[in-house]
Protein backbone atom coordinates (compact mmCIF):
# COMPACT_ATOMS: atom_id res chain seq x y z
CA UNK A 1 0.00 0.00 0.00
CA UNK A 2 1.59 3.84 -1.19
CA UNK A 3 -0.09 6.69 -1.38
CA UNK A 4 -2.19 6.77 1.07
CA UNK A 5 -3.56 9.92 3.08
CA UNK A 6 -4.72 9.02 6.37
CA UNK A 7 -5.11 11.26 9.50
CA UNK A 8 -4.72 10.60 12.85
CA UNK A 9 -6.75 11.83 15.90
CA UNK A 10 -6.36 11.39 19.34
CA UNK A 11 -6.52 12.48 22.58
CA UNK A 12 -3.03 14.29 24.46
CA UNK A 13 -0.44 11.74 24.92
CA UNK A 14 -3.15 9.22 23.73
CA UNK A 15 0.17 7.59 21.26
CA UNK A 16 -0.62 9.48 17.70
CA UNK A 17 2.81 9.36 17.66
CA UNK A 18 3.72 6.09 18.31
CA UNK A 19 1.17 4.87 15.78
CA UNK A 20 2.48 7.25 13.42
CA UNK A 21 6.17 6.14 13.25
CA UNK A 22 4.68 3.06 12.81
CA UNK A 23 2.95 3.52 9.57
CA UNK A 24 5.52 5.46 8.55
CA UNK A 25 8.10 3.03 8.64
CA UNK A 26 5.81 0.08 7.17
CA UNK A 27 4.15 2.07 4.20
CA UNK A 28 6.67 4.07 3.44
CA UNK A 29 3.97 7.45 4.62
CA UNK A 30 5.82 10.51 5.35
CA UNK A 31 4.64 11.33 9.13
CA UNK A 32 4.15 14.87 9.49
CA UNK A 33 3.55 15.81 13.07
CA UNK A 34 3.10 18.98 13.96
CA UNK A 35 3.89 18.71 17.44
CA UNK A 36 7.50 17.72 16.33
CA UNK A 37 7.74 20.49 13.83
CA UNK A 38 6.65 23.21 16.47
CA UNK A 39 9.91 21.79 18.98
CA UNK A 40 11.97 21.73 16.35
CA UNK A 41 11.23 25.24 16.02
CA UNK A 42 11.33 25.66 19.75
CA UNK A 43 14.68 24.17 19.77
CA UNK A 44 16.18 25.97 16.90
CA UNK A 45 15.11 29.43 18.50
CA UNK A 46 13.74 30.73 15.44
CA UNK A 47 10.80 33.33 16.21
CA UNK A 48 8.15 31.23 15.18
CA UNK A 49 9.71 28.95 17.98
CA UNK A 50 9.65 31.52 20.68
CA UNK A 51 6.02 32.26 20.51
CA UNK A 52 5.16 28.49 20.15
CA UNK A 53 7.09 27.67 23.36
CA UNK A 54 4.65 29.49 25.40
CA UNK A 55 1.82 28.49 24.07
CA UNK A 56 2.72 24.91 24.23
CA UNK A 57 3.55 24.82 27.72
CA UNK A 58 0.72 26.84 28.84
CA UNK A 59 -1.88 23.84 27.13
CA UNK A 60 -3.19 26.19 24.65
CA UNK A 61 -3.51 25.86 20.93
CA UNK A 62 -0.71 28.06 18.05
CA UNK A 63 -3.13 29.99 15.99
CA UNK A 64 -4.91 28.00 13.16
CA UNK A 65 -2.89 30.34 9.94
CA UNK A 66 0.98 29.65 11.33
CA UNK A 67 -0.27 25.53 11.38
CA UNK A 68 -2.24 25.82 7.87
CA UNK A 69 0.88 27.52 6.52
CA UNK A 70 2.73 25.06 8.18
CA UNK A 71 1.27 21.80 6.77
CA UNK A 72 0.69 23.38 3.40
CA UNK A 73 4.35 23.79 2.90
CA UNK A 74 5.17 20.73 4.30
CA UNK A 75 2.69 19.00 1.80
CA UNK A 76 3.74 20.19 -1.02
CA UNK A 77 7.43 18.86 -0.51
CA UNK A 78 8.42 15.41 -2.40
CA UNK A 79 8.62 13.22 0.17
CA UNK A 80 5.35 13.46 0.76
CA UNK A 81 4.63 12.35 -2.82
CA UNK A 82 4.11 8.43 -1.67
CA UNK A 83 1.03 9.84 0.75
CA UNK A 84 1.55 11.31 4.16
CA UNK A 85 0.32 10.39 8.01
CA UNK A 86 -0.82 13.90 9.50
CA UNK A 87 -0.39 13.46 13.26
CA UNK A 88 -1.34 16.70 15.51
CA UNK A 89 -3.02 18.31 12.90
CA UNK A 90 -6.00 19.53 12.06
CA UNK A 91 -7.23 20.29 15.61
CA UNK A 92 -9.75 22.50 14.95
CA UNK A 93 -12.71 22.79 12.38
CA UNK A 94 -10.68 25.79 10.23
CA UNK A 95 -7.88 23.24 10.21
CA UNK A 96 -9.72 20.88 8.99
CA UNK A 97 -11.73 22.86 6.28
CA UNK A 98 -8.53 24.66 4.90
CA UNK A 99 -6.99 21.12 4.72
CA UNK A 100 -9.83 19.71 2.53
CA UNK A 101 -8.88 23.17 0.56
CA UNK A 102 -5.70 22.25 0.17
CA UNK A 103 -5.97 18.76 -0.79
CA UNK A 104 -9.02 19.43 -3.49
CA UNK A 105 -6.71 21.84 -4.84
CA UNK A 106 -3.97 19.92 -5.60
CA UNK A 107 -6.44 16.51 -6.64
CA UNK A 108 -6.12 15.00 -3.69
CA UNK A 109 -8.43 13.41 -1.23
CA UNK A 110 -8.08 11.57 2.24
CA UNK A 111 -8.36 8.12 2.71
CA UNK A 112 -9.02 7.49 6.21
CA UNK A 113 -9.44 9.42 9.77
CA UNK A 114 -8.49 7.52 12.58
CA UNK A 115 -9.57 8.41 16.25
CA UNK A 116 -7.43 6.57 18.47
CA UNK A 117 -9.77 7.16 21.27
CA UNK A 118 -8.46 6.65 25.05
CA UNK A 119 -10.91 7.99 28.32
CA UNK A 120 -9.74 10.91 30.01
CA UNK A 121 -9.00 9.22 33.40
CA UNK A 122 -6.74 6.54 31.41
CA UNK A 123 -4.59 9.64 29.87
CA UNK A 124 -3.92 10.85 33.79
CA UNK A 125 -3.25 7.42 34.53
CA UNK A 126 -0.23 7.08 32.08
CA UNK A 127 0.90 10.77 32.63
CA UNK A 128 1.71 9.91 36.68
CA UNK A 129 2.91 7.12 35.87
CA UNK A 130 5.24 8.32 33.36
CA UNK A 131 6.14 10.60 35.97
CA UNK A 132 7.26 8.56 38.43
CA UNK A 133 9.08 6.30 36.07
CA UNK A 134 11.11 9.19 33.82
CA UNK A 135 14.32 10.79 34.82
CA UNK A 136 13.92 14.29 36.16
CA UNK A 137 15.67 15.52 32.95
CA UNK A 138 13.17 13.65 30.47
CA UNK A 139 10.02 14.95 31.66
CA UNK A 140 8.70 17.90 28.86
CA UNK A 141 8.00 21.65 30.21
CA UNK A 142 4.07 20.17 28.80
CA UNK A 143 4.13 17.05 30.41
CA UNK A 144 2.14 17.48 33.93
CA UNK A 145 -1.21 16.78 35.26
CA UNK A 146 -1.99 20.86 35.02
CA UNK A 147 -1.43 20.93 31.35
CA UNK A 148 -2.82 17.59 30.66
CA UNK A 149 -6.21 19.14 31.92
CA UNK A 150 -6.14 22.33 29.80
CA UNK A 151 -4.94 20.32 27.02
CA UNK A 152 -7.75 18.15 27.58
CA UNK A 153 -10.30 20.59 27.75
CA UNK A 154 -9.40 22.24 24.51
CA UNK A 155 -9.41 18.52 23.00
CA UNK A 156 -12.89 17.89 23.85
CA UNK A 157 -13.93 21.36 22.91
CA UNK A 158 -12.18 22.34 19.60
CA UNK A 159 -10.76 19.08 18.24
CA UNK A 160 -13.28 16.32 18.84
CA UNK A 161 -15.85 18.60 16.73
CA UNK A 162 -13.62 17.89 13.68
CA UNK A 163 -14.88 14.01 14.21
CA UNK A 164 -18.37 14.08 13.30
CA UNK A 165 -17.18 16.39 10.05
CA UNK A 166 -15.46 13.62 8.89
CA UNK A 167 -17.53 11.05 10.18
CA UNK A 168 -20.25 12.64 7.50
CA UNK A 169 -17.64 11.70 5.31
CA UNK A 170 -17.39 7.99 5.82
CA UNK A 171 -13.86 8.65 6.33
CA UNK A 172 -13.82 8.34 10.46
CA UNK A 173 -12.34 4.79 11.74
CA UNK A 174 -12.33 4.70 15.75
CA UNK A 175 -9.58 2.03 17.34
CA UNK A 176 -9.54 1.38 20.89
CA UNK A 177 -6.78 3.23 22.24
CA UNK A 178 -6.72 1.31 25.13
CA UNK A 179 -5.58 -1.81 23.75
CA UNK A 180 -1.36 -3.04 23.83
CA UNK A 181 0.64 -0.82 21.08
CA UNK A 182 0.89 -4.11 19.13
CA UNK A 183 -2.67 -4.45 19.27
CA UNK A 184 -3.69 -1.12 17.62
CA UNK A 185 -0.92 -1.33 15.03
CA UNK A 186 -2.92 -4.65 13.95
CA UNK A 187 -6.15 -2.47 14.19
CA UNK A 188 -4.96 -0.09 12.06
CA UNK A 189 -3.22 -2.53 9.44
CA UNK A 190 -6.69 -4.02 8.95
CA UNK A 191 -8.30 -0.55 8.24
CA UNK A 192 -5.59 0.77 5.85
CA UNK A 193 -5.32 -2.57 4.21
CA UNK A 194 -9.05 -2.59 3.44
CA UNK A 195 -9.56 1.43 2.82
P1 LIG B 1 1.07 12.66 21.47
O1 LIG B 1 -0.34 12.11 21.48
O2 LIG B 1 1.91 12.08 20.36
O3 LIG B 1 1.73 12.68 22.82
P2 LIG B 1 0.31 15.35 21.87
O4 LIG B 1 -1.14 15.46 21.47
O5 LIG B 1 0.58 15.17 23.31
O6 LIG B 1 0.97 14.20 21.03
P3 LIG B 1 1.66 17.22 20.08
O7 LIG B 1 0.82 16.80 18.90
O8 LIG B 1 3.07 16.84 20.09
O9 LIG B 1 1.01 16.69 21.47
O10 LIG B 1 1.48 18.82 20.21
C1 LIG B 1 2.09 19.56 21.26
C2 LIG B 1 1.53 20.99 21.29
O11 LIG B 1 1.83 21.70 20.07
C3 LIG B 1 0.00 21.11 21.41
O12 LIG B 1 -0.46 21.00 22.72
C4 LIG B 1 -0.24 22.52 20.82
O13 LIG B 1 0.09 23.54 21.75
C5 LIG B 1 0.76 22.59 19.70
N1 LIG B 1 0.16 22.11 18.42
C6 LIG B 1 0.50 20.98 17.73
N2 LIG B 1 -0.25 20.85 16.63
C7 LIG B 1 -1.10 21.91 16.60
C8 LIG B 1 -2.15 22.34 15.71
N3 LIG B 1 -2.47 21.61 14.64
N4 LIG B 1 -2.82 23.47 16.02
C9 LIG B 1 -2.51 24.21 17.10
N5 LIG B 1 -1.54 23.86 17.97
C10 LIG B 1 -0.83 22.74 17.74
Amino acid sequence: MTGKRVIFMGPPGGGKGTQAQRLEKKYQLKQLSTGDMLRAAVAAGTDLGRQAKAIIDAGKLVSDDIMVGMIAERIDETDCANGFVLDGFPRTVPQAEALDVMLADKGLKLDAVIELRVDDSILFDRIRKRAAEADAGSVRADDNEDTLRKRLDIYHGMTAPILPYYGQKGLLHVVDGTLPVDAVTRELEGILGDC
